[in-house]
């Protein structure tokens, strides 16, 4: 009954954010900080909460063969989902030909990206590992923390009574922080009303933002309808076929996740809010949501890898380059893979994206089309790349029960 009511003043939250950033314009600038300090509340959780969580996730899983299996099931997860959306992207994009006619206009590298032309695949790999953890932390870089905390997890659970209680000393930590979690919450409604309103007032309100959607209406609408596809058919399919749960219940119990992503950008600040969704509402268990989602939060982004093979071809249209089958497959390749690359931060996915176009010869500067209306596609992809990973958590809880609990230990 709280979670409805709750849930119910977010999405009031956010039409009212719209209504007002719309009609209101750069006045709506005024309430950014209210926005800005839930965003931090947030954010201020994400470190103990990742590390607390993947050593309680590791240890919870028991034996290092369980995690190897559930670490393979999220794998073939994480992977299976992120291509289907890239393919959804590619096919979509050659039906509709968003870049056709339609005239390139920037002629500059924009700020954003330049300087990061030789970002490759093993600068990607570089960054599982830091060689200084406080400062990943500082700079909230997720995936080194999620290497260390999954080995020292594991560690902690060789180690006898000692690491027993070290890990009993993390898991109380977690559920502090989930506890804080759930009161931040009451301030949801009025964090997201506030990122909002002062996001659109920012783009200069409803008139000027429906006058920069107008430019690449074509491009935008080929996004949304794609991801429009795989987060409301075959995500919420995959959910019912392996786990025969009902999508419906399911989505409205991490809707609060959805909206919170969709105001904020940010696969990472959402994080404590998809776990919360996924283990009070949707039941999904503890060792399961907390091994799942924060890796999911980092590595699976379906939304930013289906966002990413669109706007390469939607650039390649725009110039009149033909991009033929096996350049495509380059494509579908690289914009996997600059998915994972790409922090659970605000357009993370647009500098990513510098290596998808490297890899078939197409120009940066293409990369300037996209700008002015990315902060709104960047919302529309963070939601589905939470809702990605908000399922694979239920996908793999379930199988994750069925082959390795009662399927007995191979
Ligand atoms: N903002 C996205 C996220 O946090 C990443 C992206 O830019 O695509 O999930």
């Amino acid at each position: 009954m709280k979670h409805n009511g709750l849930l119910y003043m977010m999405i009031a939250g956010i039409v009212l954010g719209i209504f007002s950033g719309w009609m209101y314009g750069s006045t709506m600038l005024a309430v950014g900080w209210v926005g800005e300090m839930f965003l931090d509340a947030l954010k201020m959780l994400v470190v103990p909460l990742i590390i607390s969580s993947m050593i309680v996730g590791i240890a919870g899983l028991g034996d290092v063969r369980k995690v190897g299996k559930t670490g393979l099931i999220a794998l073939v997860y994480f992977i299976t989902t992120t291509c289907i959306a890239v393919g959804i992207g590619l096919v979509m994009v050659n039906i509709i030909e968003p870049g056709v006619a339609v005239e390139m206009t920037v002629e500059q590298v924009p700020e954003k990206v330049a300087g990061k032309e030789a970002v490759g695949i093993t600068d990607i790999l570089k960054t599982f590992i830091s060689p200084n953890l406080v400062q990943s932390m500082v700079n909230m870089d997720i995936l080194p923390l999620i290497v260390f905390s999954l080995v020292f997890g594991g560690v902690l659970t060789t180690l006898g009574e000692p690491g027993k209680r070290a890990i009993e000393f993390f898991d109380t930590i977690n559920s502090a922080i989930m506890k804080i979690v759930h009161l931040l919450m009451y301030f949801a409604p009025v964090g997201v009303f506030a990122l909002i309103a002062s996001k659109l007032g920012a783009a200069g309100g409803g008139d000027l933002f429906l006058a920069e959607l107008a430019k690449v209406a074509k491009y935008a609408g080929t996004v949304i309808s794609a991801l429009m596809i795989h987060g409301l058919v075959v995500l919420p399919t995959i959910l019912y076929v392996t786990t025969r749960r009902n999508p419906f219940n399911y989505f409205k119990n991490v809707a609060e996740a959805l909206t919170t992503a969709f105001s904020t950008a940010s696969s990472s600040a959402t994080l404590p809010v998809t776990i919360e969704c996924a283990e009070e509402y949707n039941q999904v268990s503890r060792k399961s949501a907390l091994f799942v989602l924060p890796l999911g939060a980092t590595v699976n982004m379906d939304g930013t890898a289906l966002y990413e093979s669109v706007a390469a071809l939607f650039i390649a249209q725009m110039l009149g380059i033909h991009l033929g089958f096996g350049e495509q497959m380059i494509v579908f390749l690289t914009a996997t893979l600059a998915a994972v690359g790409a922090a659970g931060i605000p357009e993370a996915g647009l500098v990513t994206m510098v290596m998808v176009l490297q890899s078939v010869g197409l120009p940066l500067e293409g990369i300037g089309m996209l700008l002015s209306i990315d902060w709104f596609l960047d919302r529309c992809r963070t939601t589905v790349n939470v809702w990605g990973d908000s399922i694979g958590a239920a996908v793999v809880d379930f199988l994750e029960e069925k082959w390795v609990e009662r399927g007995g230990r191979t």
